[in-house]
């Protein structure tokens, strides 16, 4: 049993019709737009130009324009700042507008994206922040005639490649920092959602920011993205994708030796010990596995719970899931919304029809739901899954939970370690012994203890292992857009 929520009529949408910006214009595109149907509604919602090479190309060469000879990397930090700044109040005042994009693009609820637009907005105001404190290093300890001076210079242009499941936070989380280091940019949001990152784009002009500085170039990662990660005129590549396009992007950076941030997939354990606030981490599961319906880089989709006390998490978990109210993403009651294509719902059910075959057995859910439009999911728990199974291994993208189990702590720590992505983790215990060396020893970039999915402007994200290079947010996150160059100065005459 699922609590539904019917997704009602859209009686007042008209499907909106969207252009690209390429140095400083808006251009409908060549040929036919993508049509982009909801995955809630199954109607037209929104129409992207389908943007080609040649867009990218043209993007490409407006960005280096902008960079090499434009306003923007020439600025103050201050006045920088001060663009990023209204820009973030111009997110504000239209973040139910950036919701609504999101929600019925992407299928997610509309309470959830409230509360990301609202991160965005802070994510934006704190690369504001930043932008004022980017500063090198000077060194007069080198002697009497030497004065070295390390400076942080803006890397140049900046390919900054977006995918659909968080499609506003994600480019926030890239643009304000490369604008706040006095980059330029071409960004390509995803084909399937690229609604609000087009609205950034007219925010971005109305908030002063000078032409060809940021560029946005919809269309598909074959046409557009591919160009923008080998294109010889880009000098760095931000990338959110999964790590099969990740590592592409990869091969392609390096034929001209780009810097690459890559931020890819993640198939990440909850580890719980039997003396955890179980009625705590019970809340935390349900959270961590069925947020934006399972379609969550960072979703605790792998539970590995000790023996004692699995027979009874499972029957918690599952109970508490069966409170969770699926669909209509523009009810604010929806806790979980469509899943993103017909396409991803069969490789969902493909996934566990395979850990049905393997010998897993579902503990609840386990069935697509069907409201006569659109695709939707229920929240799925597997039980008995083993650390071979593909359903513990490979990312499922769905609301769907593994729960496997353990006897002994370098036993967890070796399930949690035994797949090809490091990119969180959960720990619940109340000793902080155990919460620290499961925290030391477990490969990810964030390990959460006795809490799951908490995130803020200041705290650094990003993956190890296959799950990605480099790290977004934190104040580091503005000197990843720039290059160390160091000025090393003689006072007087030089002698041998
Ligand atoms: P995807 O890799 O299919 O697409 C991501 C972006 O890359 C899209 O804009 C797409 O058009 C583009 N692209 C596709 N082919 C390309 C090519 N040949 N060259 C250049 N660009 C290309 O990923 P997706 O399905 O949109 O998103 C889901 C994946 O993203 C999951 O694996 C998820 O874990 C990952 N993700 C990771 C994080 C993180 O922070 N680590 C956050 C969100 C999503």
């Amino acid at each position: 049993m699922t609590v539904l929520v019917a997704p009602k009529a859209l009686a007042n949408h008209t499907a909106r019709d969207f252009k690209m910006l390429i140095d400083g214009r808006w251009e409908a595109g060549e040929g036919q737009p993508i049509e982009r149907v909801a995955p809630s509604h199954g109607v037209v919602v929104s129409r992207y130009p389908a943007g080609t090479s040649a867009d990218a190309e043209r993007a490409i060469a407006a960005a280096r324009r902008a960079f090499d000879h434009g306003p923007w990397p020439r600025m103050t930090a201050s006045e920088r700042s001060g663009v990023i700044l209204k820009a973030a109040q111009l997110i504000s005042a239209r973040a139910e507008e950036l919701a609504y994009l999101d929600a019925i693009e992407a299928g997610k609820p509309i309470t959830q994206v409230r509360g990301e637009i609202a991160g965005a907005v802070d994510i934006w105001r704190y690369a504001a922040a930043l932008a004022r404190d980017l500063h090198g290093e000077s060194y007069n300890t080198l002697g009497d005639s030497t004065l070295g001076v390390v400076l942080r210079e803006a890397i140049g242009v900046v390919s900054i490649i977006t995918p659909w499941n968080f499609p506003f936070l994600i480019v926030s989380q890239k643009l304000p920092f490369a604008l706040a280091a006095g980059c330029t940019t071409v960004v390509k949001p995803s084909e399937l959602t690229s609604g609000s990152t087009l609205l950034l784009g007219e925010i971005l002009e109305e908030a002063g920011l000078p032409k060809g500085a940021v560029n946005i170039v919809t269309g598909t990662g074959p046409a557009v993205g591919a160009v923008m990660t080998a294109h010889p005129e880009v000098d760095m590549v931000s990338f959110t994708g999964s790590t099969g396009v990740g590592k592409l992007t990869m091969t392609n950076a390096a034929q001209t030796l780009k810097k690459v941030s890559l931020e890819l997939g993640g198939k990440n354990p909850q580890i719980v010990f039997p003396d955890a606030d179980l009625d705590a981490f019970i809340d935390a599961a349900v959270f961590g596995a069925y947020f934006n319906a399972g379609e969550c880089c960072n979703a605790g989709s792998r539970l590995i719970l000790h023996k004692s006390i699995a027979e009874d998490v499972v029957r918690r978990v599952a109970a508490l899931a069966r409170d969770v109210k699926v669909g209509d993403p523009l009810d604010p009651s929806t806790q979980v919304g469509a899943i993103i294509t017909p396409q991803h719902l069969d490789k969902i059910t493909a996934y566990l029809d395979g850990a049905a075959g393997a010998g897993a057995r579902i503990a609840h859910g386990g069935e697509p739901l069907d409201f006569g439009m659109g695709q939707f999911m229920a929240p799925t728990i597997l039980d008995g899954v083993t650390p071979g199974m593909a359903v513990a291994r490979e990312e499922v993208f769905g609301p769907v939970l593994s729960v496997l189990t353990f006897e002994t702590t370098a036993e967890a720590i070796e399930i949690a370690n035994s797949i090809d992505y490091g990119l969180s983790a959960g720990v619940w215990s109340r000793d902080f012994d155990t919460c620290l060396t499961i925290g030391r020893r477990v490969r990810a970039g964030t390990v959460w203890m006795n809490t799951f999915m908490d995130g803020a402007s200041e705290l650094p994200f990003g993956g190890t292992k296959q799950s990605g290079l480099g790290r977004e947010l934190g104040r580091h996150a503005v000197e990843d857009y720039t290059e160390t160059k160091t000025l090393n100065m003689h006072i007087g005459a030089r002698t041998s």
